[in-house]
Protein backbone atom coordinates (compact mmCIF):
# COMPACT_ATOMS: atom_id res chain seq x y z
CA UNK A 1 0.00 0.00 0.00
CA UNK A 2 1.24 3.77 -1.04
CA UNK A 3 0.20 6.29 2.08
CA UNK A 4 0.76 9.55 1.78
CA UNK A 5 1.77 9.50 5.52
CA UNK A 6 5.05 8.39 6.71
CA UNK A 7 5.20 6.05 8.82
CA UNK A 8 9.06 6.32 10.91
CA UNK A 9 10.71 3.86 13.11
CA UNK A 10 13.47 4.69 15.62
CA UNK A 11 15.51 2.07 17.42
CA UNK A 12 18.26 2.13 19.50
CA UNK A 13 19.89 0.47 22.67
CA UNK A 14 18.42 2.09 26.38
CA UNK A 15 20.70 4.88 27.09
CA UNK A 16 21.81 6.07 23.30
CA UNK A 17 19.20 9.10 23.72
CA UNK A 18 16.52 8.13 21.25
CA UNK A 19 13.88 9.49 23.76
CA UNK A 20 15.32 12.71 23.82
CA UNK A 21 16.23 12.58 20.10
CA UNK A 22 12.41 11.99 18.97
CA UNK A 23 10.61 14.68 21.91
CA UNK A 24 13.02 17.85 19.82
CA UNK A 25 12.00 16.09 16.45
CA UNK A 26 8.25 16.14 17.26
CA UNK A 27 8.38 19.35 18.77
CA UNK A 28 9.50 20.73 15.34
CA UNK A 29 7.50 18.56 13.28
CA UNK A 30 3.92 18.78 15.30
CA UNK A 31 2.42 17.19 12.53
CA UNK A 32 4.11 13.77 13.05
CA UNK A 33 2.12 11.34 15.34
CA UNK A 34 3.83 9.64 17.88
CA UNK A 35 2.37 5.99 19.01
CA UNK A 36 2.41 4.89 22.66
CA UNK A 37 3.16 1.64 23.50
CA UNK A 38 2.14 -0.21 26.19
CA UNK A 39 4.44 -2.11 28.52
CA UNK A 40 4.10 -3.90 31.35
CA UNK A 41 7.37 -2.62 32.96
CA UNK A 42 6.47 -0.34 36.02
CA UNK A 43 6.79 3.44 35.65
CA UNK A 44 9.81 4.79 36.33
CA UNK A 45 9.85 8.13 38.52
CA UNK A 46 8.18 11.30 36.60
CA UNK A 47 6.62 9.25 33.50
CA UNK A 48 2.96 9.41 33.36
CA UNK A 49 0.09 6.60 32.34
CA UNK A 50 -0.68 7.60 29.00
CA UNK A 51 2.47 9.91 27.56
CA UNK A 52 5.44 7.79 27.91
CA UNK A 53 3.22 4.67 27.58
CA UNK A 54 -0.10 3.06 28.52
CA UNK A 55 1.03 0.82 31.55
CA UNK A 56 -0.82 -2.36 31.49
CA UNK A 57 -0.81 -5.53 33.74
CA UNK A 58 0.91 -8.70 32.31
CA UNK A 59 -3.50 -9.83 32.06
CA UNK A 60 -4.33 -6.84 30.21
CA UNK A 61 -1.24 -6.72 27.46
CA UNK A 62 -2.06 -10.74 27.23
CA UNK A 63 -5.51 -9.99 26.03
CA UNK A 64 -4.56 -7.34 24.05
CA UNK A 65 -2.31 -9.45 22.27
CA UNK A 66 -4.74 -12.33 22.06
CA UNK A 67 -7.31 -9.95 20.49
CA UNK A 68 -4.96 -8.49 17.73
CA UNK A 69 -5.03 -5.31 18.51
CA UNK A 70 -1.44 -5.21 18.79
CA UNK A 71 0.57 -4.21 15.61
CA UNK A 72 3.55 -5.50 17.16
CA UNK A 73 4.44 -6.78 20.41
CA UNK A 74 8.05 -8.09 22.16
CA UNK A 75 9.28 -8.68 25.43
CA UNK A 76 12.28 -6.30 25.68
CA UNK A 77 14.31 -6.54 29.03
CA UNK A 78 11.72 -9.14 31.21
CA UNK A 79 8.75 -6.70 30.55
CA UNK A 80 6.41 -6.87 27.51
CA UNK A 81 5.83 -3.91 24.57
CA UNK A 82 3.94 -3.73 22.11
CA UNK A 83 2.00 -0.83 19.54
CA UNK A 84 -1.54 -0.27 19.83
CA UNK A 85 -3.08 -1.09 16.07
CA UNK A 86 -5.65 0.85 16.01
CA UNK A 87 -3.80 4.17 16.89
CA UNK A 88 -1.59 3.94 13.54
CA UNK A 89 -4.11 2.35 11.53
CA UNK A 90 -6.36 5.63 11.98
CA UNK A 91 -3.38 8.19 11.49
CA UNK A 92 -2.60 6.09 8.45
CA UNK A 93 -5.91 6.37 7.26
CA UNK A 94 -5.59 9.64 7.74
CA UNK A 95 -2.85 10.07 5.58
CA UNK A 96 -1.04 11.24 8.77
CA UNK A 97 2.17 10.50 9.90
CA UNK A 98 3.25 8.91 12.66
CA UNK A 99 6.63 7.67 14.52
CA UNK A 100 6.90 4.55 16.28
CA UNK A 101 9.84 4.37 19.05
CA UNK A 102 10.16 -0.13 19.32
CA UNK A 103 13.00 -2.49 19.29
CA UNK A 104 14.51 -4.41 16.56
CA UNK A 105 12.06 -7.32 16.87
CA UNK A 106 9.06 -5.71 16.64
CA UNK A 107 10.88 -3.74 14.11
CA UNK A 108 10.74 -6.64 12.24
CA UNK A 109 7.22 -7.04 12.52
CA UNK A 110 6.56 -3.64 11.09
CA UNK A 111 8.13 -3.85 8.19
CA UNK A 112 6.21 -6.84 6.87
CA UNK A 113 3.24 -5.19 7.31
CA UNK A 114 4.50 -1.51 5.95
CA UNK A 115 7.60 -2.21 3.59
CA UNK A 116 7.84 1.73 3.28
CA UNK A 117 8.19 2.09 6.62
CA UNK A 118 11.33 4.53 7.26
CA UNK A 119 13.35 3.23 10.03
CA UNK A 120 16.02 4.79 11.86
CA UNK A 121 18.76 3.56 14.26
CA UNK A 122 20.42 5.15 16.78
CA UNK A 123 24.11 4.19 18.09
CA UNK A 124 25.89 5.71 21.13
CA UNK A 125 29.39 7.06 20.28
CA UNK A 126 30.89 4.54 22.48
CA UNK A 127 30.23 1.80 24.90
CA UNK A 128 31.70 4.01 27.64
CA UNK A 129 29.68 6.71 27.08
CA UNK A 130 26.32 4.41 26.87
CA UNK A 131 27.09 3.56 30.13
CA UNK A 132 27.67 6.94 31.69
CA UNK A 133 24.42 7.97 30.64
CA UNK A 134 22.58 5.22 31.59
CA UNK A 135 23.84 6.16 34.86
CA UNK A 136 23.30 9.56 34.90
CA UNK A 137 20.22 9.07 34.04
CA UNK A 138 19.40 7.77 38.12
CA UNK A 139 16.24 6.29 37.02
CA UNK A 140 17.46 2.86 36.79
CA UNK A 141 19.04 0.07 39.46
CA UNK A 142 21.95 -1.28 39.07
CA UNK A 143 20.57 -4.70 38.71
CA UNK A 144 18.94 -3.22 35.74
CA UNK A 145 21.93 -0.82 34.28
CA UNK A 146 24.00 -4.40 34.26
CA UNK A 147 21.23 -6.25 32.46
CA UNK A 148 20.57 -3.52 30.12
CA UNK A 149 24.04 -2.79 29.14
CA UNK A 150 24.36 -7.06 28.19
CA UNK A 151 21.17 -6.07 25.98
CA UNK A 152 23.17 -3.18 24.69
CA UNK A 153 25.43 -5.21 22.42
CA UNK A 154 22.57 -7.33 21.45
CA UNK A 155 20.57 -4.59 20.53
CA UNK A 156 23.30 -3.38 18.60
CA UNK A 157 23.95 -6.26 16.26
CA UNK A 158 20.78 -5.34 14.92
CA UNK A 159 21.71 -2.28 13.60
CA UNK A 160 22.02 -3.51 9.74
CA UNK A 161 19.00 -4.17 9.64
CA UNK A 162 17.85 -0.67 9.57
CA UNK A 163 18.48 1.71 6.55
CA UNK A 164 19.22 4.87 8.28
CA UNK A 165 21.82 4.94 10.99
CA UNK A 166 22.77 8.34 13.08
CA UNK A 167 25.51 8.52 15.68
CA UNK A 168 24.37 10.44 18.85
CA UNK A 169 27.92 11.81 19.86
CA UNK A 170 26.57 15.07 19.65
CA UNK A 171 22.44 15.96 20.19
CA UNK A 172 22.27 18.99 17.82
CA UNK A 173 23.75 17.38 14.75
CA UNK A 174 22.26 13.93 15.26
CA UNK A 175 18.67 15.61 15.56
CA UNK A 176 19.62 17.90 12.32
CA UNK A 177 20.66 14.25 11.07
CA UNK A 178 17.11 13.28 12.40
CA UNK A 179 15.12 16.36 10.84
CA UNK A 180 16.90 15.24 7.09
CA UNK A 181 15.52 11.98 6.96
CA UNK A 182 12.37 13.53 7.72
CA UNK A 183 12.54 16.06 4.99
CA UNK A 184 13.08 13.22 2.23
CA UNK A 185 10.95 11.07 3.08
CA UNK A 186 8.02 14.66 2.81
CA UNK A 187 9.75 14.34 -0.37
CA UNK A 188 8.15 10.72 -1.41
CA UNK A 189 5.73 10.37 -4.51
CA UNK A 190 2.70 9.81 -2.37
CA UNK A 191 3.95 12.76 0.28
CA UNK A 192 4.18 15.32 -2.64
CA UNK A 193 1.16 14.22 -4.58
CA UNK A 194 -1.31 14.37 -1.90
CA UNK A 195 0.05 17.89 -0.48
CA UNK A 196 -0.03 19.36 -4.26
CA UNK A 197 -3.14 18.53 -5.46
CA UNK A 198 -3.91 20.84 -7.80
CA UNK A 199 -0.17 20.88 -9.09
CA UNK A 200 -0.55 16.95 -10.06
CA UNK A 201 -3.68 17.56 -11.83
CA UNK A 202 -2.56 20.47 -13.75
CA UNK A 203 0.39 18.49 -14.72
CA UNK A 204 -2.05 15.24 -15.44
CA UNK A 205 0.20 12.98 -13.13
CA UNK A 206 -1.68 10.60 -10.68
CA UNK A 207 -2.20 11.21 -7.34
CA UNK A 208 -0.97 7.64 -6.83
CA UNK A 209 2.04 5.99 -7.90
CA UNK A 210 2.08 3.36 -10.55
P1 LIG B 1 12.27 1.51 27.99
O1 LIG B 1 11.77 0.58 29.01
O2 LIG B 1 13.69 1.94 28.25
O3 LIG B 1 11.36 2.69 27.77
O4 LIG B 1 12.28 0.73 26.59
C1 LIG B 1 12.98 -0.46 26.48
C2 LIG B 1 12.98 -0.94 25.04
O5 LIG B 1 11.65 -1.27 24.63
C3 LIG B 1 13.49 0.09 24.03
O6 LIG B 1 14.38 -0.58 23.15
C4 LIG B 1 12.24 0.49 23.29
O7 LIG B 1 12.51 0.86 21.97
C5 LIG B 1 11.44 -0.79 23.33
N1 LIG B 1 10.03 -0.55 23.10
C6 LIG B 1 9.27 0.46 23.59
N2 LIG B 1 8.01 0.36 23.14
C7 LIG B 1 7.97 -0.71 22.33
C8 LIG B 1 6.94 -1.34 21.55
O8 LIG B 1 5.79 -0.92 21.49
N3 LIG B 1 7.29 -2.44 20.87
C9 LIG B 1 8.55 -2.96 20.88
N4 LIG B 1 8.78 -4.03 20.13
N5 LIG B 1 9.53 -2.40 21.60
C10 LIG B 1 9.25 -1.30 22.31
Amino acid sequence: MKYPGNVFMVSAPSGAGKSSLVNALLKQHPDIHLSISCTTRPARPGEENGREYHFVSVEAFTQWREEDNLLEWAEVHGNFYGTPRSFVEEKIKKGQSILLEIDWQGARQVRQQFPDVIDIFILPPSIEELEKRLHQRGQDSDSVISRRLLAASSEIAHADEFEYVIINDSFDIALAQLEHIVKTANLRYACQAANNHKLFAELGISHSQK
